[in-house]
């Protein structure tokens, strides 16, 4: 425990505790295995909250990253830059959006997705009160206006005033979206799959019902892929199982599998009528660096095939966690799609964590009662099994 213990009380000193934090210091990682300071190996079921989806140590990966690092890392975006338009251009094939606006993290993403919705219903009407729904349990990220359409009034309470006229309906009561939608709507946000919330994933008829009253409206549906894009329910973007499409969506965590990016994007017609030059802008978005690694992600997810793989093994972490929500009369429910699931309990579920964090296996909660599974994207079989052994010895 030595060397690590003295990191942790440094730590402990020395950042602001605004999380309470696991008593392990990460040190390298080799696929989907993590290594602490002490050597010790850890199977992850967590990576990173769904950043490294291509697994740790991925040399072709790296490497992308390095060759850029020494040609240039910033320039700026008063001018151009070749990674930042093939990353746009990959998105765009991807996900069927037209116009893409590069952030360094999720909430800044989602903040771009906010002011794109307000200039909108702005240029249509001149008027500026205008409102958006957003979900009970949704989690958007911590600034001011991603903190202000996030569900969970425990992490806004402190912070009032939020940013005026956001109203919150309930994912999947398509009557309680209804019951607020009026003359001032200007856009219905929802993560695709709730993360942090505990996840929830939207059901069809829900997600089709908004898409007929935006159209119907005018409003624009706003889809927050950051944790459940990328992948991670074996499409691209989650709202590729529905046939449908929204109008803005927002993008991170495993966009740039590591290097910190995000994106906020829209289709041609919000494009041609929200922000302009001079509404919106950024330092570091769209810099080579997180371009190169965007490039490189696309790439090898698909060389990879990763969402037909993330399809069969989520298939398999699906059958093999309902056996044990089966065996054990303390867990309520078992939900999720691909490799983004998790497990309610009817009592907190962190004993249940550390103890399996002591035998090599890493996870993580979602709220208090509920283990979520989070992995890597190229997690095998072997592991899903590896982890389901441990996860039984925790129970
Ligand atoms: C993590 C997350 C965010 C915030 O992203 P950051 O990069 O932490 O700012 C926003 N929305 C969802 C759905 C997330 O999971």
């Amino acid at each position: 425990m030595g060397i690590m213990q003295d990191y942790i009380e440094e730590a402990e000193r020395d950042l602001l505790h605004t999380y309470n934090r696991y008593q392990v210091v990460f040190d390298h990682g080799d696929g989907v295995r993590l290594y602490d300071l002490n050597g010790k190996d850890y199977l992850d079921f967590v990576s990173g909250i769904g950043v490294f989806a291509l697994g740790y140590g991925n040399k072709e990966y790296n490497e992308a990253v390095k060759s850029q690092v020494d040609k240039i890392l910033h320039t700026s975006n008063y001018y151009y830059n070749v990674p930042a338009i093939e990353a746009a251009k990959a998105i765009k094939k991807v996900s069927g959006m037209d116009r893409v606006f590069f952030t360094n993290s999720g909430a800044e993403a989602v903040e771009g997705a906010l002011k794109t919705a307000r200039k909108y219903a702005y240029l249509k009407d001149g008027k500026t009160d205008h409102e958006i729904i957003a979900m009970n349990h949704s989690f958007h990220g911590r600034t001011f206006g991603a903190l202000s359409v996030t569900g969970t009034p425990k992490y806004r309470e402190a912070f009032q005033p939020m940013i005026g006229n956001i109203k919150f309906a309930e994912l999947n009561d398509i009557e309680s979206v209804k019951a607020l939608v009026n003359e001032k709507t200007c856009a219905i946000l929802f993560e695709t799959v709730q993360g942090e919330g505990g996840i929830h994933p939207a059901e069809e008829a829900f997600i089709k019902e908004v898409r007929k009253i935006c159209d119907e409206n005018d409003i624009l549906m706003m889809l927050d892929e950051i944790q459940c894009g990328m992948g991670r329910t074996g499409e691209y973007y989650a709202w590729q199982r529905f046939g449908i499409k929204p109008d803005v969506m927002t993008s991170a965590k495993a966009l740039g599998c590591g290097v910190p990016v995000g994106a906020f994007m829209m289709t041609e017609k919000v494009g041609q009528n929200s922000l302009v030059a001079g509404d919106h802008g950024t330092t570091y978005g769209g810099n080579p660096l997180g371009g190169a690694a965007i490039v490189e992600v696309f790439r090898q997810f698909e060389e990879r095939k990763i969402t037909d793989h993330v399809k069969e093994v989520g298939q398999y972490l699906y059958e093999k966690l309902e056996e044990v929500a089966r065996a054990h009369d303390d867990i309520k429910d078992h939900r999720g799609v691909g490799l983004l699931q998790g497990l309610e309990f009817d009592h907190p579920v962190a004993e249940i964590i550390n103890k399996a964090l002591d035998k090599g296996l890493v996870l993580i909660n979602a709220g208090t009662d509920i283990i979520r599974f989070i992995p890597p994207l190229v997690i095998e079989k072997s592991d899903v099994d590896e982890m389901i052994d441990i996860l039984n010895s925790c129970l």
